[in-house]
């Protein structure tokens, strides 16, 4: 089993950062011929997925989820805790945080159009999110 922890700064609501290389990275460093690729970022108002990563499907992408979570609503979550990020975390609750990908010759196993992706869900700009990516294999 191998663990690499990395960071991603994102500067804004809304920012999707792809991180395919960082885990073909992990996946090099880690030997691992055959086996998956764990990732899980360690925030609750980011997620993780799969995407082309194209500006269009990117722009559908925010405003779909914008239709699950709107801006204009109330949420209990900001008059209780009073930070304003309520829409942040429903987003990355409903996407979730993390993603099990195969490793296979000891290389990412994903489609050709299909990218590892950060969701940058909160409403307070310029973050530092952490992922953790555990390769398991032989
Ligand atoms: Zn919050």
């Amino acid at each position: 089993m191998f663990r690499k922890t990395f960071t991603v700064t994102s500067s804004q609501e809304g920012d999707i950062i792809d991180l395919t290389m960082e885990v073909k990275n992990a996946i090099r460093e880690s030997g691992v011929r055959n086996g998956v690729a764990h990732l899980f970022v360690q925030h609750s108002t980011a997620a993780l997925t799969t995407i082309e990563f194209e500006p269009g499907v990117l722009a559908d992408l925010k405003r779909s989820l914008s239709v699950f979570a709107p801006d204009n609503v109330p949420y209990a979550h900001d008059s209780r805790w009073g930070d304003g990020n309520g829409r942040s975390h429903v987003k990355a609750a409903l996407v979730g945080p993390s993603l099990m990908v195969p490793v296979s010759s000891g290389a990412l196993a994903c489609g050709t159009w299909q990218q590892i992706v950060l969701l940058e869900l909160d409403v307070n700009a310029g973050r530092e999110r952490t992922v953790c990516c555990t390769v398991m294999g032989e």
